[in-house]
This record gives C-alpha cells, sequence and structure tokens, in this order.
C-alpha cells in the first residue's frame, strides 16, 4: 500500500507513530511531506524563541497516549537543551521531541521517504465509470511529477491567518507573528507599535518583547479587550453525568439528537458537584486587565476546576458536539463557545505575572473596541480607530496581526493554495461551520463528487466543524491512533 502524509507536524508525526506498531507498516511504502522549516515540528512547535512555552505542563502534553510523561521524560533524558524553570517548556522543544521520532523511523525504516517540500494539489484522476480510487500528489505544476497513493493523510494544520483590515502586502504590517524571532528584525526602538488581536499569539509576542526589547513600549488591542484566563489548579477530573451512556439514552428518546440546553444541564450537575459558583465565574471579567489576571491569581482552585472540566468539555467534543442538531450546533457557536474559548488554553501563572508588571510600568497597554485599520500612504503611518474617540485616529509605525488563523473556507486566500485546490477539484468541500467535511468517527474526507473517500483522512484544524475545540496535542493524538486503529484492523 502506498500512503501519502502530508504536513509532519503533531498530527503528521502521530500517525507515523501509530503506523510503525502494526505488522501491516512493513507492507506500506510511505512519503512524509512538508516544507524544511516545519519539517517534524508542525507550526506551534518550530523553531523559535525559548519565551514562547507550551500551555499544558511539560509532564501532562506527549505524543503517547499511556505515557503522558514521555515528552518530559525525553527532555530530562538529552542533554542539548537544558532550562531552570522546566515545568512549561519552550514549545520548540515539543518540536525537538517530536521530529526526534520522525529522524529515528527515517534512519529505522527503509520503506518510509521523507520529502522536504509542500504539496500543492491532491486529485483523483479515475476513468469514467471507474470507482477504483487512487491520489496524486504533486508538489509542482508538472504533472509528470505527481505521485499516486492508496491512501492520504491531510494534516496540514492550520489555515492561514486572518487578515481583517486587509492590510496584507502593507509595508510595516506583520501578517503573522511567527516565527517571533524574526518578527521585530525591521522595527526599530522608537517605533510604535500595535498588536491587533488580544489572544495566545500576542502574549507570545509580549513575552518575546518584554526578553528581548525590554524598553519597547507596546499597545495590544481587539475588540474585547479581554486576555486569556490564567490557568490555575487543574485537578484531573472524569464526568459523572455528561457521558456517552446518557447521550445515547437522550438520543433514544429526542429523534437521535441531544437538545443542547439538556447538555447544558448535564455540565451544570457536573459543576455542582465541586460546588462552583458557575455565574460569577462566567461573569468575573471587569474589563480592567491587572485586576482581571489578579482575581484568577487569586481563585486558583475553583478557577483550575471549572477549566478542567471545560478541558473535558472540549476532550470529548467528539461525541458531544455530533449529537447536536445543526441549529444547536449553531446557538452552541453563538451563546456558549466564548465562555469556552475565554477558560481554555490558559496563560501559564508567570505570563500573568510577566503581564501585571508590563502594564503597571506602562510598558504595555491593553485598549479594547478596536474598530477600523487603515494605511496612510503619504505618511507611512497606521491610523487606528477605537469606537469611543470620535474619529481621532492612534498613530503607530508598525502593526503587528495576532488574529489567530481562519476557520472557513470562504475565507481562504493564496496563502492556502493547496485547500482551495482541494476544493477546486471537487476531492474536499466546506463544512457550514468551518473547515472541511468528515466523517466525525473516521475523519475519513467526504467529497462532493466522489462521496465518501474511504482512504483519505483530514486532522487537525482543517476539521475544525466537525472536530469543534478539538485542537490541542492530546486530541490530536488520540485521534491518530483511533484512527490508525480502524485502518489496520
Ligand atoms: C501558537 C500556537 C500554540 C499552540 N500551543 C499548544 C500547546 O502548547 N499545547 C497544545 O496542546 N496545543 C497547542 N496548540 C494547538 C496546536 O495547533 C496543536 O496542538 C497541533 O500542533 C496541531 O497539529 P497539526 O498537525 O494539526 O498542525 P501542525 O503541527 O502545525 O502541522 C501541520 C504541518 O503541515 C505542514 N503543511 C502545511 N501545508 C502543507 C502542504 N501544502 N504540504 C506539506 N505540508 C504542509 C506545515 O508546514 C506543518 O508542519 C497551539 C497552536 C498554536 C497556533
Amino acid at each position: 500500500m502506498r500512503v501519502a502524509i502530508i504536513g509532519a507536524g503533531t498530527a503528521g508525526v502521530s500517525i507515523l507513530r501509530e503506523l510503525v506498531k502494526y505488522n501491516k507498516f512493513n507492507d506500506m511504502a510511505i512519503d512524509v511531506y512538508d516544507n524544511p522549516d516545519h519539517l517534524g515540528q508542525g507550526v506551534p512547535f518550530q523553531n523559535d524563541s525559548q519565551e514562547l512555552l507550551i500551555n499544558i505542563p511539560s509532564d501532562q502534553m506527549s505524543l503517547n497516549i499511556d505515557n503522558p510523561r514521555e515528552f518530559y521524560e525525553w527532555y530530562e533524558s538529552q542533554n542539548e537543551f537544558k532550562f531552570d524553570n522546566p515545568e512549561y517548556l519552550p514549545r520548540f522543544i515539543f518540536g525537538h521531541y517530536m521530529k526526534s521520532y520522525l529522524e529515528k523511523y527515517n534512519d529505522q525504516y527503509s520503506n518510509l521517504n521523507i520529502i522536504s517540500k509542500e504539496v500543492t494539489e491532491v486529485f483523483i484522476n479515475s476513468k469514467i465509470g471507474e470507482t477504483d480510487i487512487k491520489y496524486h500528489v504533486c508538489t509542482s505544476s508538472d504533472m509528470k511529477e505527481c505521485k499516486i497513493y492508496d491512501s492520504v493523510f491531510l494534516a496540514i494544520g492550520t489555515l492561514s491567518y486572518h487578515d481583517p483590515y486587509h492590510l496584507k502586502g502593507t509595508q510595516g504590517y506583520i501578517q503573522t507573528p511567527y516565527p517571533t524571532y524574526s518578527t521585530l528584525d525591521d522595527v526599530n526602538d522608537k517605533d510604535r507599535i500595535a498588536i491587533i488581536g488580544t489572544g495566545l499569539a500576542s502574549l507570545d509576542v509580549i513575552r518575546y518583547v518584554a526578553a528581548h526589547h525590554p524598553n519597547l513600549p507596546i499597545s495590544v488591542m481587539s475588540r474585547s479587550g479581554n486576555l486569556p484566563s490564567v490557568r490555575g489548579d487543574m485537578p484531573e477530573i472524569e464526568f459523572k453525568f455528561l457521558t456517552p451512556q446518557v447521550f445515547n439514552e437522550i438520543k433514544s428518546q429526542r429523534f437521535g439528537n441531544v437538545p443542547l440546553q439538556e447538555a447544558i444541564e448535564l455540565f451544570k450537575k457536573e459543576c455542582k458537584r465541586f460546588n462552583l459558583d458557575v455565574q460569577s465565574l462566567i461573569h468575573r471579567k471587569s474589563g480592567k486587565p491587572v485586576e482581571d489576571l489578579e482575581y484568577d491569581l487569586r481563585h486558583q482552585k475553583e478557577l483550575g476546576i471549572f477549566q478542567s472540566l471545560l478541558e473535558l468539555v472540549k476532550e470529548n467534543m467528539n461525541w458531544i458536539w455530533n449529537s447536536f442538531s445543526h441549529q444547536d450546533q449553531e446557538k452552541f457557536l453563538r451563546e456558549y463557545h466564548h465562555i469556552l474559548k475565554a477558560n481554555s488554553n490558559p496563560m501559564p501563572p508567570r505570563t500573568a505575572q510577566l503581564m501585571i508588571k508590563g502594564i503597571k510600568n506602562g510598558l504595555i497597554e491593553i485598549k479594547k473596541n478596536i474598530k477600523d485599520v487603515y494605511y496612510d500612504e503619504k505618511e507611512e503611518k497606521f491610523n487606528i480607530y477605537f469606537e469611543e474617540d470620535n474619529e481621532k485616529p492612534h498613530i503607530y509605525d508598525v502593526v503587528i496581526n495576532a488574529t489567530g488563523s481562519k476557520t472557513h473556507l470562504k475565507d481562504l486566500d493564496h496563502d492556502d493554495q493547496l485547500v482551495i485546490n482541494l476544493q477546486n477539484r471537487q476531492i474536499v468541500q466546506a463544512h457550514p461551520l468551518g473547515g472541511i467535511q468528515i466523517i466525525p468517527e473516521t475523519n475519513q474526507v467526504i467529497s462532493p463528487r466522489y462521496g465518501t473517500l474511504h482512504r483519505m483522512y483530514a486532522f487537525g484544524q482543517l476539521t475544525n466543524g466537525v472536530n469543534q475545540s478539538r485542537n490541542g496535542v492530546n486530541m490530536i493524538v488520540k485521534q491518530a491512533k483511533s484512527v490508525v486503529e480502524q485502518m489496520l484492523n
């Protein structure tokens, strides 16, 4: 069997780690594709500044479901990288851990072939009337160079970044903050810098600036002005009420769906087990960044339990999400998703301390109610407008876009050419809630032309309409394990 793994980040390396466990691996010829910069590490864990930390304690994030400490043990066993505070290691260290497996397999197995190039096209060239499907994978526009496969794993990670103010290509506009160590290459110490977005990517830039340009003031802005929450003491928890058994029971009485409201009630019952005051946790933000960060630091116990419960929702989102009707999925995105988002992927407490210090000494300014951004070509400055400022713009020299990646196929541009081509050749189709259509249980791609593609599987954020909020390392590893298991058994 000829197999292509497109993308060698967390999903790609995890798929490979699963495949090698099976005897059938010996009958396969596997090609792994990625660009040389990300190969084996992926985008979040690429080589970058050591200030960018993983958002889960190092001994709880690994490529081995059966051993959550595997990454930490790998870190301790090597001598190349050592850090004083290894509780949250830099993200690139996780990248090196992943890459060590790719390199090991590459040395060990002659049927594995690494191709350090990006894929530009995947197409199906079945003869008219023929139903046997083979996949043609290309790295250039020369069709003679395309290779043919029986199975394809699409593991290309996130779509490109949003460009909400249409500034891509403008001088002084930095479309993505990564890698942060080259983001500020052309910035001089007198420049006024604005970061658009107050999520995790903007925290990455702030951490980098604090360490390498400690006197450079920065303004961070978004519509809400809310920063991510701070990680509390997250205990290990299991659900008692929000379980597949209870869901199956409800589905059998409700035309095959679980009404969102009933799921919310089950979640509230879980919160009640721990005496959580859910309302005050949800509405705890005052809009004043220092107060909000200090509140989270003071309430680590109850916040940690709430975060653990929400994390567990995310981990089980495959069956929870896919039990809802379409209307309820939309309602969830409208009314509840922001609560999940605001309280998941929390920042480590030491990042919160750094933010508080920066805001208090005037180097970091957090602004809300951003309205619009224009580039004034004559002055070569960015004019940023806020709702309350009566048309008087704030002026900046450099704008760093930290608004996060796109989720819907309708927003794609030339930076997402492979996905645009896949859609155009009718291999994939848009899911109404984001990403592409796949079968939730098997990750098989659903093509508008060929129906279910039995041997083409998609992973990661490209599947966000189905895999809602399930893009963390541990969740991707679980998917890789179960997909390979189903494929080879
Ligand atoms: C900034 C950031 C930080 C994060 N931190 C954490 C964290 O600390 N803990 C956690 O659990 N999760 C974290 N996440 C979530 C993270 O997205 C996942 O954990 C995981 O890395 C996603 O894996 P992936 O394989 O889908 O994507 P990636 O790991 O990014 O891999 C995708 C790969 O596909 C390649 N690729 C793309 N297009 C092509 C093409 N056309 N041809 C060939 N190759 C291609 C890319 O170069 C890349 O190497 C973070 C996400 C971001 C954005």
